[in-house]
């Protein structure tokens, strides 16, 4: 289903988020105090304006109310960060997706009702450490603190065998949600089917748990 998308802030993080929602089919509006920064998105944008997040009456002005979902990219200047996430809060968007540059932006932007928050160097930081140290994990998503869900790598080790015989719920406390083939998802594995050398799994559980599962089993 085709979304409505705006985007205040077009540095790195804004207009790749922005060119990816645009490929994707969605109708995303930018908006920036540099013209120039505006330009270089035209070609992935439905819209684009010039205008300061940090002015209400710009905000109402574009009708950001209209927007399922408006992401805060401003890059360094927290408090115009903070600002805009307030005004577009106040314009009662159902979805403000805010980027944090510290510990103490995220907490501000959690008092003022951002729904989600991102750091994206932290998150991409942590991303590349896990493939660094690890053959065998190919993806992950934090859901909380203890928490992920994972892409794993089957194995030599690990093919030939079927789930029925990993048993990783009860041997593991982590559970398979999907197994990944080339380009396939299938999200009913059979549990009685042997797992493929080069097969992904994905797996949700405690991040220790999923820990045991990959040195134990991949
Ligand atoms: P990144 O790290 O994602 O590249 P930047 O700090 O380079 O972040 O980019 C942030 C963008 O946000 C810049 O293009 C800047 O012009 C824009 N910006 C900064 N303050 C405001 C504001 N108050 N309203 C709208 N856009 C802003």
């Amino acid at each position: 289903m085709k979304k409505q998308f705006a985007i205040i802030g077009m540095g790195r993080f804004g207009s790749s988020i922005c060119r990816e929602l645009f490929h994707m089919g969605h109708e995303v509006i930018a908006i920036d105090t540099d013209e120039k920064k505006l330009s270089l998105a035209r070609s992935f944008t439905t819209e684009t304006f010039v205008g300061n997040g940090t002015d209400e009456s710009f905000l109402e002005k574009i009708g950001i109310r209209n927007f399922d979902h408006v992401i805060v990219a401003i890059g360094d200047d927290i408090q115009a960060s903070i600002l805009t996430t307030l005004h577009v809060k106040d314009q009662n968007v159902p979805n403000v997706w805010v980027k944090a540059q510290n510990d103490y932006h995220h907490k501000v932007l959690d008092k003022i009702g951002a729904d989600r928050i991102f750091h994206p160097e932290k998150e991409m930081g942590s991303r590349i450490a896990a493939y660094l140290t690890s053959d065998t994990v190919l993806d992950y998503i934090d859901l909380s603190a203890d928490y992920s869900i994972i892409e794993m790598l089957a194995t030599k080790k690990v093919a030939g065998k079927t789930l029925i015989e990993l048993d990783p719920r009860k041997r593991y406390g982590c559970t398979v949600i999907a197994v990944k083939q080339k380009h396939q998802v299938d999200v009913t594995p059979d549990p009685a089917e042997p797992i493929k050398e080069g097969d992904i799994l994905i797996l949700i559980g405690d991040k220790r748990d999923l820990r045991r599962f990959r040195e134990g089993e991949l």
